[in-house]
């Protein structure tokens, strides 16, 4: 994971689990990774890698339901039957296909036009109300609350309509200063198992202009919304110092990458422990299928019957 995703979707995450007023359920989810190119021989790694920096950072398995997608075949099987409830051109619709399918011309397959579906079924199968998930996956939760209205509309079920639980970290700007912080966009991101050395590198890398004062670029609007996340005591005299005009870049870079390392340090050392306990690991993946997949089941077996299907 990046930073972007702990500060967008995980720190919610964990923000829900000590609320201790909710059931949670937390996913990895690897079949939406194959609805673009991807690198088979990686992804059981990668995955399992999700579930690691999820215990790193500090969710409890007696506590949340942490799954991989594919343990839970009944959320493929649902978002068929949610596809019958939404139009092609919707899809076709969504500024996130358009970005997908510039990046990868030739894969505009019907699994990436699912997308969003499938997303849906992953909420709706646990009849989920919050969704901690950055500012970027908005238009995809408004396809699963028209989906849910759809359904309980056409077949009479009762799905909740989902709304977003979002961070204070819920957009991330990327290093480039252009854009979103994003795994597929080279030098935009920070790893969470970066030490402080790349840390340093890639903050100092953010374009900044020569001179301090005026019209902020970019890049610098970019290391500002590090500053007021990572040293919200001393982002006002940054500012006080930019306008003055006696802003060093440097300094103020150095001191939001001292302040990432900071946050991440004691993550990424819960994470060297967790990673080298496979039976940990492994027990939690199985619980968590387990005890999702009966809710699931239900969920499938109730809009079955709604649909007419049993
Ligand atoms: P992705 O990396 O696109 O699979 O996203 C996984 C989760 O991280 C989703 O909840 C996203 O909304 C969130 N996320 C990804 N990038 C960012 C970002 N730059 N800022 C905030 N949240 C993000």
């Amino acid at each position: 994971m990046h930073l972007g995703n702990y500060l967008g979707a995980v720190k919610g995450f964990l923000e829900l689990e000590k609320t201790g007023k909710y059931e949670t359920v937390y996913c990895v989810v690897d079949v939406h990774s194959i609805t673009t190119p991807y690198d088979k021989n990686a992804l059981a790694k990668n995955k399992r890698e999700i579930i690691i920096d999820y215990l790193a950072a500090g969710l409890d398995p007696k506590k949340s339901i942490i799954i991989y997608q594919s343990d839970i075949p009944e959320h493929i099987e649902l978002a068929f039957y949610f596809s019958t409830v939404e139009t092609i051109a919707r899809m076709m619709h969504l500024p996130t296909y358009k970005e997908k399918v510039k990046q990868h011309p030739n894969a505009n397959t019907m699994a990436l036009l699912n997308y969003p579906i499938l997303m849906a079924a992953d909420i709706l199968i646990y009849k989920a109300g919050l969704v901690p998930v950055g500012i970027d996956q908005e238009p995809h939760l408004e396809v699963a609350r028209e989906i849910a209205r759809k359904m309980n509309q056409q077949y009479g079920t009762n799905f909740p309509e989902p709304v977003r639980f979002a961070t204070k970290g819920e957009y991330i700007p990327s290093l480039t200063g252009e854009g979103k912080m994003s795994k597929t966009v080279a030098n935009s991101f920070i790893n969470l198992t970066d030490s402080l050395e790349e840390i340093r590198k890639k903050i100092r890398s953010v374009p900044t202009a020569t001179t301090a004062g005026g019209e902020m670029s970019p890049g610098l609007k970019s290391l500002f919304t590090f500053a007021n996340l990572f040293l919200p005591a001393v982002t006002d005299r940054y500012k006080k110092e930019y306008n003055d005009g006696t802003l060093q870049f440097v300094k103020i870079k150095d001191a939001i990458a001292e302040a990432i390392l900071a946050e991440l340090k004691p993550f990424q050392e819960r994470r060297a422990k967790i990673a080298t306990d496979k039976k940990y690991v492994d027990g939690v993946i199985r619980d968590g299928a387990d005890r999702a997949r009966k809710i699931a089941r239900e969920t499938v077996r109730e809009v079955k019957e709604k649909m007419g299907l049993i």
